[in-house]
């Protein structure tokens, strides 16, 4: 299953996704390729695939992504290579912003798409100001973008209200484990089950 996490910068995505990543074996991230100039705690390859401009052009020109779109002034894509090989090991989420959700939607219609929001405006202003990863100006920019990507959640299935990181992160959980047991994406497991039924007398 594909779970699309979209939400104004700062709201804790990229935290609760981390912790999700290190608890719940069987799901991976889509590393996501950007312009953005990597942070000092970034790695290459795990938080994001760092490239030039002309080289983005060069993928977008190529039809290499899946969906892509400027935030914040920078180019973002999810590549159709990185999407297409994670997800056939399991549940794949991806970190993208909404404009990236609506294109994921019209592509993918059987992905699960989640808003994640912080409790109030001055608590994601405090985030984004405590984070010190953006100057004053992209922070500035970034929570006027926020009022409205807020606008946004009708795209949207779910809805995780990052407060409280542990139940966040717990309502994020259950959104995937929900998934998982499904009737029908168990039926391998349970046709093993049944064939123990069978093989007894
Ligand atoms: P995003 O990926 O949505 O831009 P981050 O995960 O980088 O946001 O989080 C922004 C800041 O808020 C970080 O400094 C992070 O440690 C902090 N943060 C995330 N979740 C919470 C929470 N539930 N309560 C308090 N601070 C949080
Ligand atoms: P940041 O620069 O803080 O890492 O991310 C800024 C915004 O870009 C976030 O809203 C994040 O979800 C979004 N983003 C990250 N990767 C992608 C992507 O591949 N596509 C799109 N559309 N947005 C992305």
């Amino acid at each position: 299953m594909i779970y699309v996490v979209s939400g104004p910068s700062g709201c804790g995505k990229s935290t609760l996704i981390k912790n999700l990543l290190a608890r719940l074996p069987g799901l991976q991230f889509s590393v996501s390729h950007t312009t953005r100039p990597r942070r000092s705690d970034e790695v290459e390859g795990q938080d994001y695939y760092f490239v030039t401009r002309e080289e983005f052009e060069r993928m977008k020109n190529s039809e290499a992504f899946l969906e892509w779109a400027e935030v914040h002034g920078q180019l973002y894509g999810t590549s159709q290579e990185e999407v297409s090989r994670k997800s056939r090991q399991g549940d794949l989420i991806l970190d993208i912003d909404v404009q990236g959700a609506r294109q994921v939607k019209k592509k993918l219609e059987q992905a699960s798409f989640v808003f994640v929001v912080p409790p109030s405006y001055p608590e994601l202003e405090k985030r984004l100001k405590q984070r010190k990863s953006d100057p004053p100006e992209a922070i500035a920019l970034r929570l006027s973008n926020a009022r409205r990507e807020i606008q946004e959640s009708n795209l949207f299935d779910y809805l995780v209200i990052n407060g409280d990181l542990n139940q966040a992160l717990e309502e994020l959980k259950a959104i995937i484990l929900s998934h998982r047991c499904l009737l029908r994406e168990r039926q391998k497991e349970f046709k093993e089950i049944l064939k123990s039924f069978k093989s007894w007398p």
